[in-house]
């Protein structure tokens, strides 16, 4: 090789911010703690206290979803993933419709519901669960808290966030105020660096694989997340962008970071799975959460991001269509509002009532459709169900004026 074909390398990788990171083996990560692990010198006890009150907040909030279904579930996955380590967490569902999760240093672990409505299986459920538990156990916020910087900030926001709890209404914490005003403000809080955020994907993995849950759903979780952003960016004319890319971002790129789990989850699969690939979950999961299931996808197609909604509903109908799934396509055409768009909607709804047990939702979007398509029988007799099934439903009085009853 040339010295200037060899120099070139060698400034292509030292200018490259992320090819001379190296992928960190999953199985070279191990915990920095045991079971049961209390904050043991000053500086920790003092970002723990912190922390416990800022759970407290959480643990009030009235965002935080409270289904004893999901909560179980949740829990279940949690002691497949870790065992007895399980105990040492508690996980708060957050209604925001972004796709996040956090770790904090004390165990409270924060999952967006905008991110379990983008997941298929059981198995990127606990790549998530995985990711943000590997930041517990290398212990990186504490890492993160010896830097006087970083404490700094992280005080000024939870100072910010009480004074403005404190000036307003009263019935609402400074969490759900902050989450109102900016969750942006919060996520500092919770941010890593690149490379803790690779140590933490290393460590999802681990986990995945030792719980024989397929290691390759981790890379999936992402690819489906950039192929939604593509889709959202087209259907407004813009180019797709990855905004991870810029040198202000700490989490790894999401292409570098794909091929990274990628290759690691090769190494799992062969080393602790014979090649098998593991278990996706898909059954498990959609029982698992069943019963948020309409109001995470009701949470997505009121954001009127019709690029990004359509999308996902097709991508999540890969594990088969449901009524739910046809209902929220239905609304999110309906919304979107282009030319043909409500002939789209009224066959998304008469998709949706062919099911067994339909949303009753459906019936009422169906019924709407077909009275406006001229079918007023049909459309009185299906907002009729629609009110045997949901008598006080909050357009109740309007639905039965509308069929005169
Ligand atoms: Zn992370």
């Amino acid at each position: 090789m040339s010295r200037v074909l060899v120099s070139t390398l060698l400034l292509t990788v030292l200018l490259s911010p992320y090819a001379n990171a190296g992928r960190i083996p999953p199985m070279t990560m191990t915990p920095l703690i045991s079971p049961g692990y209390e904050a043991e010198d000053k500086d920790e006890r003092g970002m723990w206290q912190l922390f416990n009150r800022l759970e407290e907040d959480i643990a009030n909030s009235n965002l935080v979803v409270r289904d004893p279904e999901l909560t179980a579930y949740v829990g279940g996955v949690m002691q497949q993933l870790l065992g007895e380590m399980a105990a040492d967490f508690r996980v708060y569902i957050v209604r925001n419709p972004d796709f996040n999760a956090s770790m904090a240093p004390n165990g409270m672990m924060i999952v967006h519901t905008g991110l379990l409505a983008r997941i298929k299986n059981e198995a990127q459920l606990a790549a998530v669960l995985g990711h943000e538990a590997g930041h517990y156990f290398r212990r990186h916020s504490v890492q993160r808290w010896r830097s006087m910087k970083t404490r700094t900030a992280i005080m000024s926001v939870i100072a910010l966030g009480g004074a403005a709890a404190s000036g307003g209404s009263g019935n609402s914490n400074w969490y759900d105020l902050a989450n109102a005003i900016n969750s942006g403000i919060l996520l500092s809080i919770f941010k890593y660096s690149r490379s803790h955020e690779q140590e933490a994907d290393a460590y999802g993995l681990r986990l995945l694989a030792e719980a024989e849950y397929a290691p390759h759903q981790a890379a999936a979780v992402w690819g489906q997340l950039i192929s939604e952003r593509m889709a959202s960016a087209e259907a407004r004319n813009k180019r797709y962008r990855d905004r991870s890319r810029s040198a202000m971002s700490t989490h790894p790129p999401t292409e570098s970071r794909m091929t990274d789990l990628r290759l690691s989850a090769n190494d799992l699969d062969e080393m602790m799975l014979g090649g098998s690939g593991g278990r996706a979950g898909v059954r498990t999961w959609r029982a698992g959460i069943a019963s948020v299931g309409s109001s995470l996808l009701e949470e997505q197609v009121r954001l009127n991001d019709s690029g990004a909604s359509i999308h996902l509903i097709n991508s999540l109908a890969d594990g088969g269509w449901t009524s739910d799934l046809y209902y929220y396509l239905g609304e999110a055409y309906s919304l979107r509002g282009d030319e043909g768009d409500s002939e789209l909607a009224a066959q998304a709804y008469a998709d949706a009532v062919q099911f067994a047990e339909p949303i009753p939702e459906a019936y009422r979007a169906y019924g709407y459709a077909q009275i406006k398509a001229g079918y007023t029988e049909d459309g009185h007799q299906a907002l009729a169900r629609y009110l045997e099934l949901r008598p006080d439903a909050p357009d109740a009085a309007m639905t039965r004026f509308t069929i005169g009853q």
